[in-house]
């Protein structure tokens, strides 16, 4: 029999009422159960009073002094208290509501406390005590504390826990493969569960804690990793080959020099384009880092190698903006690029489908619409996602799917720490732009309160006369994208009041799309001098000659949306500025705006946001591939994660690791998971 075919029912002791109740915790079998860790012990540890500090919590063990004296409050509530002889100290010992200990308490009789200690009264609140001659059963141990609930009381579950260990125990198989267990010098799985449940001594239960979280990184990262080394070796994507000439000549055309940085992560990718498995890369780089050339040069190599290339940003106005760019880069080299989202008319939408299947057009722009069904490409090469969280496992087998396997570049301006890298982003390769183009300055951030709106418009008046131009960013309220568009409007005939000389322009969620267009197209254009917008300008949007962002309200923002806020200007040699407007209530409001005025370097933002969030917060959904481990902390933890990384990384590059029967267990776990879909690995 396995453990995790063996219902809790099955322990002595457990209730249908209590199993149903155990369900509720997400634990239905005996595995589940065992995995069920405590989050903290109780000590009981018997210690001096000499080292005890005050207020804390302690045990010890004395002699009863004198007869108990006992005040009752009305029916259930009384006072006992007691004198104990401890370490050679007279202390008082109170109980409260536990009159029936009364009879207990005889003078001579050896008893242990627990409690809190009250050094200067002498005195010791007791929450706990047993009696050595009738037995102590928790005396000297740590006890486990679970998570409970419902009628499921942390006695009960400690009794139930042990019970199972009793009955169960000897089922406990072993996951690891027994050289990482070597290597490590781990316990074995077994002596682990029962340590963690029921540890003799602090050491025990680190150790027992120390081989289950260096076991859960570890499976975690093997997902991760085989599905690289899967990926790798599988011989079904597109070599992509192109002569290097055309890109360096390619290069030649753009109007500015490539940093080392961008020449670095072309060659990458490009390296990874020529494997005849399927590119799966991360681009990272801050924002203005100069990513969309990049990717440029990514799609020129897809088609000039034979085959076609797709850009999926998350806007339609960022696919428009990039359908510009890209055509005004490609037009040298006569690449034909199409845009197709969700609002073009369905004539035109056809022309483009046809387009695609026939090979006419070599590179579509556009929104998710681009992967989707009745979207046929004639050979897609390269897929390159902006902006995007990340291209997941299912956009991939739609793909596949529709039998096509293509390389795939991940671009994110939101730099992420190295923790999360490696776990949300595990299964992936990574390239960095470590530098921003040559000549920029660094933005000059200032944190101001409402009070200050004047100041603020003179800043605006002063850019705009220099011939620059400035967004103006209105408050977001959640969930009311409403109101958002409400506050953008208002703003926008404030603005139009203070500077009635100036053409303001408006950009907001509720436009339709050829609105949106026309008013970026006459910002791009010089022709608006003040941008009003809701955060629809968030990511991606590129306007050189804008100098200036103004945030309203911007402790509604969070860092990383602040950071890309920003990010819209310092895009050229001018001195930019970004200017928040906060009065903040909060503390990590506060913090918030401490961060944005002291760096303006995207991997400190994310760094410092992490801290302040926490990984589970750091994406905003569940969605993000940032797992919840049960055990591992994934900041105190890293060192191990690293670890677990590198021997899963080594293991699933191992012939063996796929054959061999000792791998077995490990490969009927990765199958099971849905990154697997149910492939079969053996
Ligand atoms: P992001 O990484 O935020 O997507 P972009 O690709 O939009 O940044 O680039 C920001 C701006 O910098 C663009 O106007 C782009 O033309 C320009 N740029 C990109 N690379 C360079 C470079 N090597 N030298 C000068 N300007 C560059
Ligand atoms: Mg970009």
């Amino acid at each position: 029999m396995k453990l995790d075919q063996i219902t809790v029912r099955q322990i002595k002791g457990v209730s249908a009422q209590k199993e149903q109740e155990l369900h509720a915790f997400g634990v239905h079998t005996v595995a589940d159960l065992l995995d069920y860790f405590p989050f903290r012990y109780e000590d009981y540890r018997i210690r001096g009073l000499a080292e005890t500090k005050d207020g804390e919590k302690v045990t010890v063990q004395g002699k009863i002094m004198g007869a108990p004296v006992m005040q009752r409050y009305g029916r259930a509530k009384s006072r006992l208290t007691c004198k104990v002889v401890v370490d050679g100290v007279l202390v008082t010992a109170v109980w409260f509501n536990r009159h029936f200990l009364q009879e207990q308490l005889v003078p001579g009789r050896e008893v242990v406390l627990t409690g809190k200690w009250e050094q200067r009264r002498l005195q010791l609140t007791v929450s706990d005590s047993e009696f050595p001659d009738k037995g102590t059963a928790k005396t000297g141990t740590l006890q486990p504390v679970y998570s409970v609930g419902g009628s499921l009381t942390q006695p009960w579950m400690r009794k139930t826990m042990k019970q199972a260990i009793t009955q169960f125990g000897s089922l406990i198989e072993e996951m690891l493969p027994v050289e990482l267990i070597d290597k490590h010098r781990l316990m074995p799985r077994s002596e682990a569960i029962m340590r963690i449940h029921q540890p003799d001594d602090t050491a025990a239960g680190q150790g027992a804690r120390r081989r289950l979280v260096y076991e859960e990184l570890f499976l975690f990262q093997l997902k991760l990793q085989a599905y690289r080394s899967l990926n790798r070796s599988r011989k079904d994507g597109v070599a992509i080959v192109v002569d290097p000439e055309i890109i360096r000549s390619f290069v030649r055309t753009l109007p500015f020099e490539l940093t080392d940085s961008q020449k670095k992560v072309v060659n990458e990718i490009l390296a990874d384009m020529r494997q005849p498995s399927c590119m799966n890369r991360l681009l990272q780089g801050d924002v203005g880092s100069g990513k969309t050339v990049v990717a440029a040069i990514a799609l020129l190599a897809a088609v000039k190698g034979g085959h076609q290339g797709a850009l999926m940003v998350p806007t339609e106005i960022l696919a428009d903006q990039h359908m510009r760019s890209l055509q005004k880069l490609f037009e040298p080299v006569g690449l034909q690029v199409a845009l197709l989202t969700g609002s073009m008319t369905e004539r035109k939408r056809r022309d483009v489908l046809a387009g695609l299947q026939m090979g006419l057009i070599d590179i579509i722009v556009g929104t998710h619409a681009i992967i989707q069904d009745g979207v046929v490409f004639r050979s897609l090469g390269l897929v390159v996602t902006d902006e995007q969280h990340r291209f997941g496992v299912n956009q991939r087998s739609i793909l596949r799917r529709k039998g096509m396997s293509p390389d795939v570049l991940t671009m994110t301006a939101t730099p992420i720490p190295r923790t999360l890298a490696i776990t949300a982003f595990g299964d992936m390769d990574v390239s960095t732009l470590r530098e921003r183009p040559h000549g920029r300055k660094p933005i000059k951030t200032y944190w101001v309160k409402h009070g200050m709106l004047d100041r603020v418009l003179g800043f605006i008046r002063r850019e705009v006369d220099a011939g620059r131009q400035a967004y103006f960013i209105c408050p977001l309220i959640e969930e009311s994208d409403k109101l958002d568009v409400q506050n953008a409007i208002d703003l926008h005939i404030q603005m139009g009041q203070a500077f009635p000389d100036m053409p303001i322009g408006l950009l907001h969620g509720r436009l339709g799309a050829a609105e949106k267009d026309e008013v970026m197209r006459a910002f791009s254009d010089n022709e608006i001098k003040v941008l009003v917008a809701t955060t629809v300008v968030e990511v991606g949007v590129d306007v050189p000659n804008a100098t200036l962002m103004i945030i309203m309200d911007a402790e509604r923002f969070g860092l990383s949306q602040l950071h890309q806020l920003r990010g819209r200007v310092g895009r050229a040699e001018h001195q930019s500025y970004c200017v928040l407007i906060a009065d903040p209530k909060s503390e990590i409001g506060r913090e918030r705006m401490k961060v944005m005025t002291e760096t303006d370097d995207g991997f400190e933002v994310s760094r410092r946001d992490l801290d302040l969030r926490g990984p589970g917060d750091f994406f905003g959904t569940k969605q993000s591939g940032v797992p919840e481990f049960r055990l591992a902390d994934m900041a105190a933890d890293f060192a191990v994660l690293e670890e677990a990384r590198d021997d899963a990384a080594d293991l699933t590059t191992r012939p063996e690791f796929w054959s061999d029967a000792i791998y077995a267990r490990l490969r009927q776990r990765l199958q099971s998971d849905q990154l697997f879909q149910g492939e079969l690995l053996d």
